[in-house]
């Protein structure tokens, strides 16, 4: 049995910002820094901070006044903003530069009078951070059938953002059923969707194509994880999602010859080094990793003093 990687695989330039953020927030103010959600969507990233002196909370309110506290790379909604400036918060922003992109475009659409569709997932912290980020309702549409269902203003005009961990093959069906029906309608295309995602997509896609089984170390909660599984299945492999190696069942590998691992890009490569040994245990003689494509993307640090209020 074989194991092989794919590369890129793992953490993007977002997340290695965000986490980069707590650890010097915690080194230049002490423990505890409070993290409003978790601040990647991975357990062992968030209990490791946690372990180092960051809280992680879901209620803003149950920050104490004047703490400092840091915003997840998911980005946050004017509403939490506003209760996190009455609480007088110290506020680290560590929302992804290229989700604050999204929350921009949102905002001059609806400066310019548009009515706004965003393609996503409701549930996501990120598309409730981009459903905050303006004063006015917007929709949410996640199938070509939710579009179906809109009923948009015909006085009005009309706009689309998407979340930035999708499937391309996926938001190209819904930007097409958004086309056909409001044939108006202004958007990015699917330039909203991160090169992070495309890149680990492109590269599952290439790993799949050479492999009898996938493995996507990823959290359950991690759309882009998720993405990863569901591109692997689409190419007609067996594809899992797995938190650690410990949920690999190794009925999953009977017959198997060649093992194919990923990992989403809030995963951090200990887990993925941790399934790797889990393979050899169960039988991989060999490694290999594919050439791929090697990411140089960095995001600049924000301010770690804040002296007011965000
Ligand atoms: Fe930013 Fe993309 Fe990483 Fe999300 S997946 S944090 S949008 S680079």
């Amino acid at each position: 049995m074989e194991t092989l990687l794919a590369q890129p695989r793992g953490f993007c330039a977002g997340v290695s910002r965000a986490i980069e953020i707590v650890e010097q927030a915690l080194q230049i103010h002490g423990r505890p820094v409070y993290v409003y959600h978790e601040i990647v969507h991975n357990g062992y990233v968030v209990r490791d901070l946690a372990n180092r002196g960051a809280v992680f909370v879901d209620d803003i309110d149950s920050i104490p006044p004047g703490s400092i506290t840091v915003f997840s790379a998911h980005g946050v909604s004017n509403a939490i903003v506003s209760r996190a400036r009455a609480r007088q918060l110290r506020i680290i922003d560590a929302t992804c530069p290229l989700v604050a992109k999204v929350h921009q475009q949102v905002q001059r659409y609806s400066r310019q009078g548009f009515e706004v569709v965003v393609i996503g997932d409701p549930g996501h912290d990120e598309v409730e951070g981009t459903l905050g980020a303006v004063d006015m309702p917007l929709h949410v549409v996640t199938t070509t059938a939710d579009v179906d269902r809109l009923q948009l203003d015909p006085t009005r005009q009309h706009a689309y953002v998407t979340q930035t961990t999708l499937s391309p093959d996926d938001t190209r069906a819904i930007i097409d059923a958004l086309q056909a029906r409001y044939p108006q309608i202004e958007g990015p295309d699917l330039g909203d969707i991160c090169y992070a995602t495309l890149n680990r997509q492109r590269a599952v896609r290439e790993l799949a194509a050479q492999v009898d089984v996938v493995l996507v170390v990823g959290a359950r909660n991690s759309s882009n994880s998720n993405r990863l599984r569901e591109v692997a299945a689409q190419c007609g492999v067996p594809a899992y999602l797995i938190e650690e190696a410990s949920e690999l069942e190794p009925v999953w590998l009977e017959g198997a010859d060649i093992i194919g691992v990923t990992a989403g890009a809030s995963a951090p490569e200990i887990l993925v080094t941790a399934l790797r040994e889990r393979l050899v245990e169960l039988g991989a003689g060999s490694e290999r990793q594919l050439p791929g494509l090697r990411e140089s993307v960095t995001f600049r640090l924000p301010q770690l003093h804040p002296r007011e209020v965000a």
